[in-house]
C-alpha cells in the first residue's frame, strides 16, 4: 500500500498520511514478489505528482535495521529524523539519531541505520539530483500582487 492523492488542484497536490502512528501500513515493494519488502516505508513523489525530488515517510520498528548497505547514482539523499532514537552508519563512521537529527548523504555515501530505541523510529527521507539546486529557495521566491484574503 503506497499513499494516494487525495486532492488536486491546478497548481497543488494533496496526500494524507495520518498520524506517524498509522505509517506501519504502508508497504514499499521493490521488483517483482520476492523481491525487497520494505514494510513503513511510504514514497511521496506520485501521489504528489512530484517531478523534483522524491519524500519518503518511515517509520522502523525497535530493534529494525536496513538489511543491506547502498549508496546512489545521482541522489543525495537527507533524513530527518522525527522521533524515536538510532545509529546510522555512512562509510563505516557512526552517527547517533536523535529528533531534530537531519543528515545530508551524497551518492557515493554508503549508508545503512538501525533503530536503537524502545520506540518505533519516524522519519523522512528526502531525494533530489546532486548538483542541481542553482539558488537558495527564498532568491527563488517573488511576492504576489494579489491580497491574502482567508475565509470568515
Ligand atoms: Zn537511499
Amino acid at each position: 500500500m503506497q499513499p494516494e492523492t487525495t486532492r488536486r488542484g491546478t497548481h497543488y497536490a494533496l496526500t494524507e498520511l495520518g498520524p506517524p502512528e498509522s505509517w506501519g501500513r504502508f508497504v514499499t515493494q521493490v521488483g517483482a514478489p520476492p523481491g525487497i519488502r520494505a514494510p513503513g516505508k511510504a514514497f511521496l513523489a506520485e501521489a504528489l505528482h512530484m517531478t523534483g525530488m522524491e519524500i519518503s515517510a518511515n517509520v522502523m520498528r525497535p530493534g529494525g535495521a536496513v538489511p543491506f548497505l547502498h549508496r546512489h547514482r545521482r541522489h543525495e539523499e537527507t533524513y530527518v529524523i522525527l522521533s524515536g532514537r538510532g545509529e546510522m552508519q555512512i562509510d563505516g563512521e557512526i552517527i547517533a539519531l536523535h529528533p531534530g537529527s537531519v543528515v545530508c548523504i551524497k551518492p557515493d555515501g554508503e549508508r545503512c541505520w538501525r533503530n536503537t530505541g524502545v520506540e518505533p523510529m519516524h522519519y523522512l527521507g528526502i531525494q533530489a539530483e546532486v548538483d542541481s539546486l542553482e539558488k537558495a529557495t527564498i532568491e527563488d521566491r517573488f511576492m504576489s500582487m494579489q491580497t491574502v484574503r482567508w475565509p470568515a
